[in-house]
């Protein structure tokens, strides 16, 4: 049996400080329908027991349209989240329930590949080594594609138990800013931040610390879940996007792209990435360039590049 869970407030719109927002979906944990969405994600620790009758609201920016949970699970109570409810079995178990079976290795290292192509063509430098660090880098997977197209690769990520192999492949992976800085303290060519700032406190305060890190010629790319549309979750599906113990902040298109030039960054277009022996891809790729839909993965530059 856990401790219950601490919960912070947030006051103010963690993209513009407004203090004004209007209620989208607010209820208590144990609700029923929000019992049974929680149920599915087979957490190891006992949530019933440390959330009990807690509320939680998503809230809506009444100045720039930001959606956000104003009940969030303070810095202390995250580690017994990320540590220990959402374990490696977890996520096995998460997995097992809602993932298909056959995984698709080819289409998921296909698009890493393309990220990693995307990145060096927008890298301004001259360089055979680029740094990359991938912020939340988990198992590593994106580092071990990044060192083999000749990146010099870190990670940083909170969870020791889901980035063990890529430890045990001699990666640097850090807990956190204040190990990366006194380890490896030259600014990166690229950073990436995917699927990460929907969980943070504060994300425009992570984005400023990302931006910090970056060299002025370098790149950044941002993926968060697309939550358009989506107030009171209607299936398992939209219920994921917004749910209020891990995803606390609810990204659209254009609120990602407004978080990130408060953060001193301009989006740039999406270079074309071709890696397919298909001529047919080819063309629709490049057709894909023409016409880019705003979406919730964006390549950023620094403003005062
Ligand atoms: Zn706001």
């Amino acid at each position: 049996m856990l401790d219950g869970l601490e919960f912070q407030t947030r006051t103010q719109c963690p993209a513009c400080e407004e203090r004004d927002h209007i209620s989208l979906w607010r209820g208590q944990f144990d609700d029923a329908d929000v019992a049974r969405n929680i149920d599915l994600y087979h957490y190891s620790g006992d949530w019933r027991g440390a959330l009990g009758t807690a509320p939680f609201d998503l809230v809506k920016c009444k100045a720039c349209h930001f959606k956000y949970h104003q009940y969030i699970i303070d810095n202390q109570s995250l580690n017994t989240v990320y540590g220990e409810w959402a374990d490696a079995e977890q996520a096995r178990r998460f997995e097992a329930a809602h993932v298909p079976t056959k995984v698709d290795r080819w289409g998921y290292h296909t698009q890493l590949a393309k990220l990693v192509l995307r990145l060096r063509r927008l890298i301004g430098r001259d360089t055979d080594a680029p740094r990359i660090l991938d912020f939340g880098c988990g198992d590593g997977a994106l580092l071990r594609m990044a060192r083999g197209f000749g990146f010099d690769a870190c990670g940083i990520d909170v969870s020791a138990s889901r980035s063990g192999a890529a430890l045990n492949d001699g990666y640097r992976i850090y807990s956190d800013f204040e190990a990366l800085d006194a380890a490896d303290p030259e600014p990166f060519d690229a950073i990436v931040l995917s699927q990460v700032l929907e969980h943070v406190a504060d994300p425009l305060d992570l984005l400023k610390a990302l931006e910090a890190r970056l060299a002025p010629e370098g790149v950044l790319f941002v993926a968060v879940p697309d939550t358009s549309g989506v107030t009171v979750p209607r299936s398992f599906q939209e219920f994921t996007l917004v749910q209020p113990i891990e995803h606390i902040n609810a990204f659209t298109p254009d609120s990602l792209r407004d978080l990130a030039r408060r953060a001193g960054f301009t989006p740039v277009r999406r270079p074309s990435a071709f890696v397919t022996t298909r001529a047919r891809d080819v063309l629709r790729a490049a057709m894909n360039w023409f016409f880019q839909p705003k979406t919730t993965d964006v390549f950023l530059q620094r403003t005062d590049s």
